[in-house]
């Protein structure tokens, strides 16, 4: 399957890992990315609060460049918050042609036009491996079933809400199917309080405080229900759970010490690539048990 493929920002620069996973993992299931290079910020909501006409034209450059790419079936993301602000955008562009139209008009100059049309897609790497790959597929994939381990999922919240908006209407397992891709690949998901709930990230520099808090909740939750290590589909929420975990730990005053992989990172290893070429070495908190649980069972 070939997709338009939007790494986003942070994927390309705090979590370079992140992007380097998928590009490892996507011919393993037979998806051709062609990366759109040129392709700019989604504004992640925050510039949306100032002018909307300027993140919907910024998107709407990013929605016309993906229509151009020949025989793309529709466009890839792998960060939530990309997937939570470009819905937005396009719910907007979709809405009006009178307002879609004028928008176009400052893609002229490049030559670009963002044309609404309800088959083409916008979709998170989890929604395409479930709903365009398929669960299937992917088991037949697996080369190395993650047998024992136990990964619970953090959804974070631009991928669940708000259902209306991420078509959870035609979707209505969504919100389950990171629970669905772990049990595909052979490992155990686990269940806990805050796996559907926000990570705090966009409150950090106003409040750190109670940012790290929320982040540290759920990550004792996690670690409470005895969890091997988290999962997530977004690069932001990682920033919070992985890189802040030592200051959250101080926040909720206990010890955490509990990895947390991108989507990419843990279907990868199912699929026999190595943790070290899967960017695993590159997190603040140690994936060392996880990579021993992998190793053992390579060696089983
Ligand atoms: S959400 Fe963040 S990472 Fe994704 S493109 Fe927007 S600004 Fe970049
Ligand atoms: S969980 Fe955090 S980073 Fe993730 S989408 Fe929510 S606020 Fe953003």
């Amino acid at each position: 399957m070939k997709v338009a493929y939007w790494p986003g920002c942070v994927s390309r620069g705090f979590t370079p890992e992140l992007h380097g996973s998928m590009a490892l993992v996507a011919p393993k299931l037979d998806i051709e990315m062609v990366e759109l290079d040129r392709a700019n910020c989604c504004g992640a909501g925050v510039i949306a609060e100032h002018n909307q006409e300027l993140v919907d034209t910024l998107n709407a450059r990013t929605f016309a460049m993906a229509q151009g790419v020949e025989g793309a079936a529709g466009m890839m993301n792998i960060c939530s918050t990309c997937q939570g602000a470009q819905t937005e955008c396009r719910e907007r562009l979709d809405a009006s042609t009178d307002y879609r139209s004028g928008v176009n008009e400052h893609l002229k100059p490049e030559g670009l036009s963002y044309e609404s049309n309800g088959d083409w897609w916008n979709k998170n790497f989890l929604w395409l491996l479930v709903e365009e790959i398929g669960l299937d597929t992917l088991r037949e994939r697996v080369v190395r079933p993650l047998e024992g381990l136990r990964i619970a999922p953090f959804y974070g919240c631009y991928i669940v809400r708000p259902t209306r908006r991420l078509g959870y209407a035609d979707h209505p397992e969504r919100d389950r199917y990171m629970e669905m891709v772990i049990e595909a690949i052979g490992a155990n998901p686990v269940d806990y309080a805050g796996k559907h709930k926000c990570c705090g990230f966009p409150l950090i520099t106003m409040n750190r405080t109670t940012s790290l808090r929320q982040a540290g909740r759920h990550l004792a939750d996690a670690i409470d229900a005895d969890a091997d290590c988290l999962v997530t589909p977004c690069p932001l929420c990682h920033l919070n759970l992985d890189l802040q975990q030592p200051d959250a730990a101080k926040y909720v005053e206990r010890d955490l010490d509990i990895p947390v992989l991108h989507l990419p990172q843990m279907v990868g290893l199912a699929l026999g690539l190595e943790p070290k070429e899967l960017g695993m070495n590159k997190h603040v908190v140690k994936t060392g048990d996880v990579q021993r649980k992998v190793a053992a069972l390579a060696a089983a």
